[in-house]
């Protein structure tokens, strides 16, 4: 029997709606042997959600989906197996969460003109003091029936093009690989089909990203469209990268894959968990 890794899944110290112990226990529901906490460019959720693995016999990967532009588009890189009581990763991370609060003002005032006031501080309260995002922007433009759903919350205000997207400043990808690397962890590219980039771009993404010390692309993720993983699959055996494999859970409130409900890694790929440390390997709990 092959251990189930899921490693992609966001709390509420992010953009998710479950607090860490809850993810925990459902990632255990469903039979995951392996969970890896992914919040975005925070990992203040890390500690409770390892506490409460040991406690269920659940392996828990230290790990964050760090934002990072690249030729103006942003990617999410993810970190796996990362120490979180590393400082440069930390400064790093905190010059991201001060961007998102500027970004967050700034969106607040584009909304603003479009008479929706005080949207800032409505987004701060769904926030509650977490990291605050876009997903927070969405779930306060339905919860005001602005838009019937977080996707036209996108569409309609937030998304890019869209008239209350900011332009962002991110890292960049030598930088965010760095601090990934440098706090011992294995940086692997998040969900690469979902940056709408022509196949060559995609390509040269994958291939910046190897050059910077990247080690893994998701091949197997939530959300994926027919024969998309059989893409990536491609890709990664194109670039020599290894493969991961994530649900991206954010709660039950998206209508996306659960976690640890994903298709297993193709055989023609070997999975970004050979490089894992012996600790956060699935599969010395199931001998
Ligand atoms: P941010 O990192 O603040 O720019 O927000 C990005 C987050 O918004 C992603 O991590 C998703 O969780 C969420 N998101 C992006 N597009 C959509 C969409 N179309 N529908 C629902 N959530 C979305
Ligand atoms: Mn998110
Ligand atoms: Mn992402
Ligand atoms: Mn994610």
């Amino acid at each position: 029997m092959s251990a189930t890794y899921d490693l992609h899944s966001h709390t509420t110290h992010s953009d998710g709606t479950l607090l860490p112990g809850e993810l925990v226990a459902r990632a255990h529901a469903n039979g995951v042997a392996a969970l890896a906490l992914t919040d975005h460019d925070a990992t203040d959720g890390v500690r409770e959600a390892a506490a409460a693995a040991a406690a269920l016999g659940l392996r828990l990967i230290p790990g964050v989906e760090i934002s990072a532009t690249w030729q103006r588009e942003t990617v999410h890189v993810l970190g796996l197996c990362i120490d979180v009581d590393d400082e440069r990763l930390q400064h790093g991370l905190a010059r991201l969460r001060d961007f998102r609060v500027r970004r967050a003002q700034e969106i607040g005032r584009r909304l603003g003109k479009k008479h929706i006031d005080d949207a800032y501080n409505h987004a701060r309260a769904f926030a509650r003091g977490a990291v605050i995002s876009r997903t927070h922007f969405a779930r306060f433009l339905v919860a005001q029936g602005y838009v019937a759903t977080m996707g036209q919350a996108f569409k309609q205000y937030l998304g890019r093009g869209r008239f209350a997207h900011v332009p962002s400043e991110w890292a960049s990808l030598e930088e965010v690989v760095g601090w990934i690397k440098g706090s011992g962890g294995v940086a692997a590219l998040a969900h690469p089909a979902r940056y709408r980039l022509t196949s060559s771009k995609l390509r040269r993404l994958l291939r910046e990203f190897k050059d910077c010390g990247g080690a893994a692309m998701e091949v197997v993720c939530g959300a994926q469209a027919p024969g998309e993983s059989a893409h990536l699959t491609q890709l990664a055996r194109d670039t020599d990268l290894l493969a991961s494999a994530g649900s991206d859970y954010h709660g039950p409130e998206k209508p996306w894959v659960d976690l640890g409900k994903l298709a297993p890694l193709p055989a023609e790929v070997e999975p970004v968990w050979s490089l894992f440390p012996a600790p956060y390997r699935a599969h010395a709990l199931l001998q």
